[in-house]
């Protein structure tokens, strides 16, 4: 029987049994990056991603990227053009969205502990700030006093719901992001005059698979818009309704079925109350646009036999690739898809133990990976790879060098 352990591969497009990404094969990659390990980016497949949602969302509502799941100035560039906004969540990230061809206005600041700094450079260029606490709000106005400038504020909403079969819960119960709706109320009805009230930040988790739970989501979520409207300074220009789509990464995940969840937001739109009509209807997502359209490459620098047990060592691993490692965020460590890149589909499969270069059992590219026989030399791909990569990752940690990165 011919096995393979990449069922579920999403966008991978083998040609001739091997990896091919643009046009070329690994080691094409790998002498275009400069270096193996890499991040390879694919450029048509983002373009993909976005148009095939696109087809789906109601025109109504407006698409972010959310660019911490994949901050590399190029990507963003490239997504900047698919999309009508990207949202932020430090400094830094600012800075790479004000380079791009997205105008400051479609430009949202969110997270928690936002400094002085940091609050400073969002009111200036003229970003939309997602307000987090009360004591930011405060900051916005001294900033608003000492620069002159008005800023452009949405409150970010600790809902009273959560989104179930979440990933990350994000919202909901006691959470260090946005303000409980109990707040909300006294902060809007004493609405300081120096700040532009823009609406609403209502973001409750991450990595969803369950179109019933976000349904579920949406349902509150816009149900809690209507709420807070009717105590709002005006009416609100915009409602960031979040995203939190999720991607399969684990055997038996299955690719989330969006059409019921369009169907619904259709549904709602078409219901709106009289106090959210006109108003902007914003969906951001990150993961989702980025996660299956890059691979994350690494090479077979030995390999041994320890009681019985295969191990193939790479020069790839943890400090590159965090969470394929299982170290960022997953309770019960489980195999990202990983395959030989010269070999996709073979009839001659054995568990192999694909480990990192770090001193550390944690080290792990891939658990009894089913592979066909590695050589010395050859290259490892880690699908479902373009999301919470290279930054999401301890680079430094033991000093090896830092990954490359390529979009193509
Ligand atoms: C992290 C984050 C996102 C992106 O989440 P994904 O799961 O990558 O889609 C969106 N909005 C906010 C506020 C975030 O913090």
């Amino acid at each position: 029987m011919k096995r393979s352990n990449h069922d579920r591969l999403g966008r991978l497009i083998g040609v001739n049994n091997r990896l091919v990404i643009a046009g070329f094969n690994a080691a094409e990659l790998i002498a275009i990056a400069g270096q193996s390990p890499c991040y390879i980016y694919d450029k048509a497949a983002l373009t993909e991603r976005v148009e095939t949602l696109r087809k789906q969302l109601p025109e109504a509502i407006k698409l972010h990227y959310a660019i911490k799941a994949n901050p590399m100035p190029a990507l963003v560039q490239h997504m900047a053009g698919l999309v009508d906004g990207l949202d932020v969540a430090s400094h830094g990230e600012l800075k790479v969205a004000l380079a791009s061809s997205i105008k400051a206005s479609d430009i949202s600041f969110a997270g928690p502990a936002k400094q002085v700094g940091e609050l400073t450079a969002a009111v200036v260029s003229g970003v939309v700030i997602n307000v987090e606490s009360a004591l930011e709000l405060a900051r916005l106005v001294d900033i608003a006093q000492q620069t002159g400038r008005r800023p452009q504020v949405a409150l970010r909403v600790n809902p009273d719901f959560e989104l179930k079969s979440a990933g990350m819960k994000m919202g909901g119960g006691a959470k260090p992001f946005g303000i409980d709706v109990e707040q909300l109320e006294a902060m809007l009805s004493d609405w300081p005059i120096e700040l532009e009230f823009r609406g609403f930040h209502i973001f409750c988790g991450s990595q969803n698979l369950k179109p019933e739970a976000l349904i579920e989501a949406h349902d509150n979520t816009f149900e809690l818009a209507a709420r807070l409207a009717a105590f709002s300074p005006c009416a609100p220009t915009h409602i960031n309704i979040g995203g939190g789509f999720g991607i399969p990464y684990f055997p038996g995940e299955q690719a989330l079925d969006i059409a019921p969840v369009m169907d619904n937001l259709r549904r709602l739109l078409a219901n709106l109350p009289s106090s959210l009509q006109g108003c902007e209807f914003i969906m951001e997502l990150g993961r989702y646009l980025v996660g299956e359209a890059g691979v994350y490459l690494c090479t077979v620098t030995d390999i041994k036999v320890s009681r019985g047990q295969s191990f193939a060592m790479t020069d790839g691993g943890l400090h590159h690739h965090l969470s394929n490692s299982g170290n960022f965020g997953q309770v019960i460590r489980k195999n990202y898809p990983v395959v030989a890149t010269n070999c996709l589909e073979s009839d001659q499969l054995e568990a192999v133990e694909v480990v990192g270069p770090l001193c550390t059992p944690l080290d792990i590219v891939g658990a009894k990976v089913m592979l066909p026989q590695l050589n010395v030399g050859d290259t490892i791909a880690v699908l479902q790879s373009g999301a919470y990569g290279a930054t999401a990752s301890p680079q430094r940690f033991l000093g090896h060098p830092e990954v490359e990165e390529l979009l193509i």
